[in-house]
């Protein structure tokens, strides 16, 4: 069996001692990794200032290699913060109106490519495969096939790729599509997103649909999938249920003792909804007045980015807003938003799920949300919550059961609340264990599975017939 070569960004090389697990993403790469032996390849997270980068960290764990660099102050700033975070970002995520282009970025993310696939290329064996992962990463195999390496390369795309009218007003957008050619197999978390490419490419007359997902594009021949990434539901079904004798969880279980829970659970992010969020939970709470003092909304909301402008003043609106809502509805005895943004150890959050009886999740577009499926995992399954879950998130192709709601309809997601809150036990089940159904045979080592069996087997450059 060929060795498997991860790329990412960061890598999660396992911490010793540390009893936080990782996440499902992790947790399955790691197996596959075990399983052919292999190397995961990133930045290490460290800057090393202005000067050149030292040479490459390798970390040996079993079978597994992490093989880490540094990066200089300017390649963070123009590959991270610039190119991936302020342009591919926003774009991606359908919001133009946020993207900050500048040369000086896109050159910089470009750059530190070429510099990643230079550290990668002597690692390399000839029958090793390499699986890609997300947006900061688009153009290594472009790179890497510059420097002739042959080798299969995958890429997945953890984000949404937008319709060709949003993609195309990114001024690299050519390079970027260019990019993904270069790659043998191209995978997307939806059928939507792969349709966007698709489209992308027929109107900019720069590719050619062939059958069975594969296309013809500046002169090569790819597949390209939709692979919707998911969680070890297993496993998280069993931290949920044990999480009852956790001190924090059994804390929030009694501050909660007649009262009815609803969560949220997002990183701040813009492309979350959260303020759309707040706005339809005191709609809610307007229009159902016998549930004041009766229902308590955790909002667990981790920074992220602090170092792009619009995150920072994001933080503040936020906090501004549920001070707001809180001032003008709490009550000398209750207290309407539990605004939180320390983050929150994942066996942790599986038991808040469980205590809660509605699950909010409204991104205005994500490209699957995890959060969503971990909800569902968590729940008890003699008394299960009830998912209201964005038909924006990548998530909501597949959990059909949920209630599935239009974040922009304030009104809409404050209906939505008040049905979730006075569902039958019978019709909760029924939903939630069609979804339940779905994420135990779906789950994420399916999702590993399914994208490197196909890597594997699709026909190189020079097996195809064209
Ligand atoms: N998460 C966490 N602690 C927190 C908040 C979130 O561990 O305080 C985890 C959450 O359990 C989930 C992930 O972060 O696994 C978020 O993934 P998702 O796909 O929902 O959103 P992303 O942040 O990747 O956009």
């Amino acid at each position: 069996m060929s060795r498997l070569i991860v790329v990412s960004n960061r890598v999660p090389v396992p911490e010793k001692g540390k009893a936080a697990p990782a996440g499902g993403l992790a947790v399955a790469l790691q197996a596959a990794l075990k399983e052919r032996g292999g190397i995961w390849m990133g930045w290490s997270g460290k800057s090393s200032g202005e000067e050149e980068t030292p040479q490459i960290k390798t970390i040996i764990d079993g079978k597994i290699t992490y093989a880490l660099t540094d990066l200089t102050d300017r390649d963070v700033e123009e590959y991270y913060h610039g190119f991936a975070n302020r342009v591919l970002w926003p774009t991606f995520h359908y919001r133009i109106d946020l993207a900050e282009y500048g040369r000086k970025e896109m050159s910089g993310y470009f750059r530190v490519n070429r510099f990643f696939a230079q550290r990668l290329a002597p690692l390399l064996k000839p029958d090793d495969v390499i699986w890609v992962q997300d947006y900061h990463l688009i153009p290594l195999a472009s790179e890497l096939r510059k420097m002739g390496i042959k080798n299969r390369i995958g890429f997945f795309l953890h984000i949404p790729l937008p319709p060709a009218d949003v993609l195309l007003a990114m001024p690299v957008y050519d390079q970027i599509i260019e990019g993904l050619a270069q790659y043998d197999l191209v995978g997307f978390q939806t059928d939507y997103d792969l349709a966007n490419f698709v489209g992308a490419l027929v109107r900019e007359g720069i590719g050619e649909t062939l059958e069975d997902g594969y296309f013809k594009s500046h002169n090569r021949i790819f597949k390209t999938g939709a692979y919707p990434i998911s969680i070890e539901t297993a496993a998280f079904a069993a931290y949920a249920k044990r999480a009852v004798n956790n001190a924090m969880v059994k804390k929030a279980a009694s501050s909660i003792i007649g009262h009815d829970l609803v969560i949220g659970v997002d990183r701040l992010d813009y492309s979350k909804g959260i303020p759309q969020r707040l706005d339809a939970y005191e709609r809610f709470i307007l229009a159902n007045p016998a549930y004041q003092g009766n229902v308590s909304y955790l909002q667990v909301t981790p920074k992220s980015r602090s170092e792009v402008p619009e995150y920072e003043a994001m933080q503040r609106q936020l906090a501004e807003q549920a001070g707001r809502v809180n001032g003008e509805l709490g009550t000398v005895d209750w207290v309407p938003i539990r605004y939180m943004t320390r983050s929150v150890a994942r066996p942790i959050l599986a038991g808040l799920y469980r205590l809660a009886k509605v699950g909010l999740v409204t991104p205005m577009r994500d490209g699957m949300n995890l959060v969503a499926k971990e909800y569902i995992a968590a729940q008890d399954p003699d008394d299960p919550g009830v998912l209201i879950l964005s038909r924006f998130a990548g998530a909501a192709r597949e959990l059909k059961s949920a209630l599935l709601v239009n974040p922009y309809d304030t009104e809409g997601v404050a209906n939505a609340i008040a049905r979730a809150l006075s569902m039958p036990l019978e019709e909760r089940k029924e939903r939630w264990q069609k979804m339940m159904d779905h994420l135990l045979v779906h789950d994420v080592t399916e999702w590993c599975n399914n994208f490197m069996d196909d890597l594997t087997h699709v026909p190189q450059e020079g097996d195809h017939a064209a």
